[in-house]
């Protein structure tokens, strides 16, 4: 059976008044997932406190979290700092408990940009609320140029990521402005930029999986990134 890979949502809101709301998801990520071998289902983000995110989990073989807005920062024990950017609180709470759920069944998860974040942030780790104005000599990691393209490189320590890619030396795009600062208990930094920011980070048991960058941007057009998926993908077969 090809597995099954949860991708979550976000909230679009229409009207300014968040009354309209929609959820959605950059195609990109699907289509990785399908040309890779997996199935992709799309989660809605629920609020409600019944939301039955147990069964949900119990149907998936591996979740994606998705790229999106800046989590909450007393959900890591600090005031919001002026560079803080849009939070959405349902969505971090929506999140933390797929990602708890997940973590408790050994569901494998990949963590993309915000995903990366707050998969960090649920499980005990910290952030920095805004790279240009907390890191001194920090590159530029909001690329303003496509995003489909690379715009820095990063060096990759052996795990995960760098067996899947198969390189120790890589060109990432960066639209970020938020980067891991401690990485959570039972983690380790396996990327970083040459200017200090951690761009990769990986559960020492080899299931949760965070990334920085985009993959699912350069994917599309470049096959060495979807190797990414591919990996993720047959993580996720493994562990049915
Ligand atoms: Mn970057």
């Amino acid at each position: 059976m090809r597995p099954v890979i949860g991708i979550a949502c976000s909230k679009m809101f229409f009207s300014g008044n968040h009354l309209d709301q929609f959820f959605y998801v950059s195609h990109a990520y699907a289509e990785g997932i399908a040309r890779s071998g997996g199935i992709p289902y799309l989660l809605p983000l629920l609020s409600s406190e019944e939301a039955p995110y147990a069964d949900m989990v119990e149907r998936l073989d591996g979740v994606i979290l998705t790229g999106g807005e800046d989590p909450a920062p007393h959900l890591y024990g600090e005031q919001p700092l002026p560079g803080l950017g849009e939070v959405v609180y349902e969505r971090d709470l929506a999140e933390i408990k797929l990602i708890q759920l997940s973590v408790e069944r050994k569901k494998p998860i990949l963590g993309i940009c915000r995903g990366m974040q707050i998969l960090n942030v649920a499980l005990g780790g910290t952030l920095y609320q805004d790279i240009p104005s907390q890191i001194a000599g920090a590159y530029q990691h909001a690329q303003r140029g496509s995003r489909q393209y690379g715009a820095h490189t990063i060096r990759l320590e052996p795990g995960f990521v760098a067996e899947a890619i198969g390189k120790n030396e890589l060109l990432v795009n960066s639209s970020h402005h938020q980067s891991v600062k401690d990485a959570a208990p039972g983690f380790r930094v396996t990327a970083r930029s040459d200017d200090g920011v951690i761009e990769a980070i990986e559960s020492e048991n080899g299931l949760f999986i965070g990334v920085q960058w985009h993959p699912e941007r350069m994917w599309m057009h470049d096959d060495s990134m979807l190797k990414l998926a591919a990996a993720f993908v047959q993580a996720s077969q493994k562990s049915e």
